[in-house]
């Protein structure tokens, strides 16, 4: 009896699904990392990753949340890195949150943050967008202050009348207020996910707006020879033609594939938790990765005595 139910949860399991990609109130989502993973219990996810921007911070109660509620979890953080034509994001997943390297490395991410966003602000005021750096801190619960928590205010305001619309007229990278924050060369961003015990993955390529297919790859192989250990095949901006090139591209280079809605709560009101785009994240995703980083990390055995 109890051998034909773990059959049948096994099988289930394997039809299931994850999300690999979302955020909480540690970075720029509206629902706390225990909300977050309770409403994937709700959407009958099996797995989930947490990836804020730049901390670690919401990662230890989303794990106790996940334990809780029966839900398998990984690790996660985003990081933003330098690249010429658009935005690189590397996600790093099973990084050890309380790794001196990490830390060092969210400590800076974060002082690139607090160099940044008084140029914002101070821009707005220029235009008579009437915010404060305290408006700003008061959002930003878990200390990681992100453009999407300002657009929010600036909503609340009356500035604009949706989070698209702050992006476009003043905090995207067209509008009056934008202002880029440091990035980290990609090698160090790769380097430092690697020291801290985690897998480096490249996050939506198609954001890294190449010109083209051959851009692309080149953009990929430069990332794989520096230790790039999978690519982000289903995301909330793949359509079908770019979930086929990110296939492709980890086929060719013998990458992970991996997926996430990239959820951020009411921030980002189109995006649900567990769906990109129409699609869902396959469970196999979630083992593969977990396959791979039980190589990084092999479980300690006791000491035979
Ligand atoms: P930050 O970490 O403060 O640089 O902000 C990055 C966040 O802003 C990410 O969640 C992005 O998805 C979001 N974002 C950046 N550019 C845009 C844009 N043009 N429209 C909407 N969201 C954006
Ligand atoms: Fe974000
Ligand atoms: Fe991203
Ligand atoms: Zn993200």
């Amino acid at each position: 009896m109890s051998e034909r139910k773990t059959a049948r949860e096994t099988a289930d399991m394997a039809q299931s699904f994850v999300d690999l990609h979302c955020h909480s109130t540690a970075s720029d989502g509206t629902l706390s990392p225990a909300e977050v993973v309770r409403l994937a219990r709700r959407c009958r996810l099996s797995g989930l990753a947490v990836t804020d921007h730049d901390t670690v911070g919401g990662i230890a109660e989303a794990e106790a949340e996940a334990r809780a509620s029966g839900i398998d979890f990984i690790a996660g953080i985003e990081i933003s890195c330098q690249f010429p034509t658009g935005t690189m994001h590397l996600l790093g997943y099973g990084v050890d949150p309380v790794n001196p390297a990490l830390t060092k490395l969210t400590t800076e991410l974060v002082g690139g943050r607090d160099d940044r966003n008084p140029k914002i602000v101070e821009k707005l005021n220029q235009l008579g967008v009437s915010v404060t750096m305290d408006e700003w801190r008061a959002r930003a619960s878990g200390g990681v202050l992100g453009r999407p928590q300002l657009a929010a205010i600036l909503v609340e305001k009356g500035y604009v009348r949706s989070i698209q619309q702050a992006f476009d007229k003043y905090l995207g990278s067209d509008g009056l207020a934008y202002f880029d924050k440091e990035r980290l060369p990609a090698r160090e961003a790769l380097d430092r996910i690697r020291q801290s015990g985690g897998l480096p993955v490249l996050a939506h390529p198609r954001q890294l707006r190449t010109g083209n297919d051959a851009e692309l790859q080149t953009a990929v192989k430069n990332l794989v020879d520096l230790g790039l250990a999978g690519i982000e095949v289903i995301h909330s901006d793949h359509d079908a033609d770019w979930v086929c090139k990110c296939e492709e591209l980890a086929n060719r280079f013998g990458l992970l594939k991996t997926g996430g809605s990239d959820f951020h709560g009411t921030n980002k009101k189109d995006i649900s938790l567990g769906v990109a785009n129409g699609r869902r994240v396959p469970r196999a995703y979630f083992d593969a990765l977990k396959e791979q980083l039980a190589v990084v990390h092999p479980p300690i055995r006791p000491a035979r005595t």
